[in-house]
């Protein structure tokens, strides 16, 4: 299909002649005469890129440029007079993505449309990789990277090793693994890691992490948990 063009441009001639080159380049042209027109135009979409005149009747280019960029993002080649820095410096400010001073080679504004046309394209392709990418995996870790334990697969490796644990033991190591560096109390652990209406056995806490030192610190020869004696129970990067 097609890329569509919009120009904003006063000069009806100037207008008309960098028509004739874009349709002839294959491009669809939309003209609009002053800044007001231009600006509803360009938000209205359905455009590619905008070709936008800085000394424009009603609303200057400069201002057309400042609104549209409160919605859209589509890449915008000023039009300047020549030798107006203080107009490419404050439209490249403003969120031009490049400018063209004229009298212009035709060639050259060519060449700028096709390139402002590739960033976007890119862009585009980027934002879509980013949604169909796959999102980061969170994972807590302690012991220098030895011990990894992946929230949402449900998985904890240590020294690369999968390892398993049933589902209370997972939920204790992920709650001292998210307080690491925390002393945790039994009590704070019961009620964190059991629920508040827990009614078993007071001792729980110790039981599971008895089971969790026997799976993880004894088989790999590591020091995750310590006791805080008196306290509870930690984890910490030594
Ligand atoms: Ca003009």
């Amino acid at each position: 299909m097609a890329e569509r063009i919009l120009l904003v441009e006063d000069e009806e001639k100037m207008a008309r002649m960098v028509e004739l080159e874009l349709l002839h380049e294959g491009y669809e042209v939309t003209k609009a005469f002053d800044g007001v027109a231009g600006l509803a135009q360009a938000e209205s979409g359905g455009f590619d890129l905008v070709l936008l005149d800085i000394m424009l009747p009603g609303l200057s280019g400069m201002e057309v440029l400042r609104r549209l960029r409160r919605t859209s993002d589509i890449p915008v080649i000023l039009l300047t007079a020549r030798d107006a820095v203080m107009d490419k410096v404050s439209g490249l400010d403003t969120g031009a993505d490049d400018y063209i001073t004229k009298p212009f080679v035709i060639e050259e504004l060519l060449a700028r449309i096709r390139a402002g046309l590739r960033k976007m394209a890119a862009k585009k392709a980027a934002a879509e990789n980013g949604k169909a990418g796959k999102p980061q995996e969170r994972a807590l870790t302690a012991g220098g990277g030895q011990v990894e334990l992946y929230v949402d697969r449900h998985e904890v490796k240590v020294k690369g090793e999968v390892v398993e644990l049933t589902l209370r033991e997972f939920s204790l190591l992920q709650y001292l693994l998210e307080n690491k560096g925390r002393v945790l109390s039994r009590d704070a652990l019961l009620e964190q890691v059991w629920g508040y209406d827990y009614a078993g056995e007071t001792n729980a806490v110790d039981v599971y992490i008895r089971f969790l030192r026997s799976k993880i610190d004894e088989v790999f020869h590591i020091k995750l948990i310590h006791t805080v004696r008196g306290i509870g129970y930690q984890i910490r990067e030594d």
